[in-house]
């Protein structure tokens, strides 16, 4: 069994903060830096499976997080039409909770703030690392702040673009724009939205409940040049790339009225496939596998890091030994993910042949239920 140790997590955000969760209830000490002063996230909302009703249950959150969203237990597939032509059962992994559950990021980011800070982690906001210095026996790390300090361990959960990642691997991989990018706007829940609607398509739609109020709708779309959009008119390009779609997202899209409620993203893609860690120094979550949202699961693999690695930095006496068998769990899972979701993605585009969103649903199910 591991010693206690202090550890410095690198990144506030769903995969930092369910790893400071997981290693303060093993006794470890922990420090997390987050840039962003005001450590805020935007307003719409996240999917998140029966692995992550899981994983939020070890965590001790399950109670706060489903009372704050919304609980279900199927996705139905439409056709471009509209027509629906599937219902995808998806298995309860704990049986007293919901197989899925839809919520708003900032509701999520609330409940597991609150959960890391009274757990005992301490938060630091507004700072960076300036620079990791590794001599073998620990690492030392100035702060962008003008403070410094020294820490057993350093996780970095600092995201797509880590410079976690850039200082330890400046050769790694680089995120890669797909050709296609989501646009998310929340909108009110449609009487008796009780399940997570997806509409297929080369221009691909979905409604998630997240809560008694609202829902959110996603769309994807593709963007051949990754083109700049401005603010301004944002709510009028997205009704206009809806103009030909299903007629209840017709519909829908008239109520996109908002420039500043549009949440538009192109989609990138990552995943290292080389060592996750360099001496005592350990990366997790988007940072090492960055999906695109296709099945839903890129945060759902971020928090699993989290439990794998508290399990096996607890587990083990040597840093590097624990981190090694962290990634041997890890990565065969992530990089399934990261593929079939890229497969989709490509499907969608026309740039491979298409994927049964409905069968590869079915099967993201099956295999994220298998045990971590
Ligand atoms: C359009 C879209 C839709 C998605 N939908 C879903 C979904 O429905 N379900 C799902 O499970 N996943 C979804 N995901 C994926 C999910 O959002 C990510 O996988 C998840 O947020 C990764 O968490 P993370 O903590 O690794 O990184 P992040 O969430 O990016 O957090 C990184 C944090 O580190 C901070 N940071 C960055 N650099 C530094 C630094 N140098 N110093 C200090 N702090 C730093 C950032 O400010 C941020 O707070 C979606 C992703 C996209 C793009």
């Amino acid at each position: 069994m591991g010693s206690p140790l202090d550890i410095l997590i690198v990144g506030g955000g769903i995969g930092g903060l369910t790893a400071a969760i997981a290693l303060r209830a093993r006794g470890h000490a922990v420090t997390v830096i987050e840039r962003d002063p005001s450590w805020s996230v935007y307003g719409v909302g996240i999917i998140q499976q029966g692995n992550v009703i899981r994983a939020m249950t070890e965590l001790g959150v399950i109670d706060d997080y489903l009372a704050a969203g919304v609980g279900f237990d199927k996705v139905a597939v439409h056709a471009p039409d509209g027509t629906l032509v599937a219902q995808v059962p998806s298995k309860r992994l704990v049986e007293r909770y919901p197989a899925n559950l839809g919520i708003s990021r900032p509701a999520l980011h609330e409940i597991l703030g609150r959960r890391a800070k009274s757990g005992g982690a301490e938060v630091r906001l507004g700072i960076t690392p300036l620079a990791l210095d590794d001599d073998g026996d620990g690492v030392d790390v100035s702060f962008s702040d003008g403070t410094a300090a020294r820490f057993d361990i350093v996780v970095g959960a600092d995201g797509l673009y880590s410079e976690t990642r850039a200082k330890l691997f400046p050769d790694a991989p680089q995120p890669a724009f797909t050709g296609q990018a989501v646009w998310r706007y929340n909108l009110p829940r449609r009487a008796g939205l009780d399940a997570l609607h997806v509409y297929n398509g080369r221009i691909g739609a979905g409604l998630v409940p997240m809560s008694d109020a609202l829902m959110y709708m996603y769309v994807t779309t593709p963007e051949p040049g990754n083109p700049r959009y401005e603010r301004d008119g944002l709510a009028s390009v997205l009704r206009a790339k809806l103009a030909q779609h299903a007629p209840d997202i017709r519909t829908l899209a008239e109520g996109i009225v908002d420039d500043d409620g549009v949440v538009y993203r192109p989609l990138e893609t990552l995943l290292v496939t080389g060592p996750w860690h360099k001496g005592r120094i350990v990366l997790l979550g988007d940072a090492v596998h960055a999906t695109t949202p296709h099945l839903g699961q890129g945060a759902g693999m971020a928090i699993e890091d989290s439990l794998v690695l508290a399990d096996e930095v607890s587990r083990h006496d040597d840093p590097e030994a624990a981190f090694t068998a962290y990634r041997e769990r890890r990565f065969d899972r992530c990089r399934y993910i990261v593929d079939l979701s890229l497969a989709i993605c490509r499907g969608q585009l026309g740039k491979g042949p298409p994927v049964d969103n409905a069968l590869a649903t079915a099967e993201m199910f099956q295999r994220t239920a298998e045990p971590i």
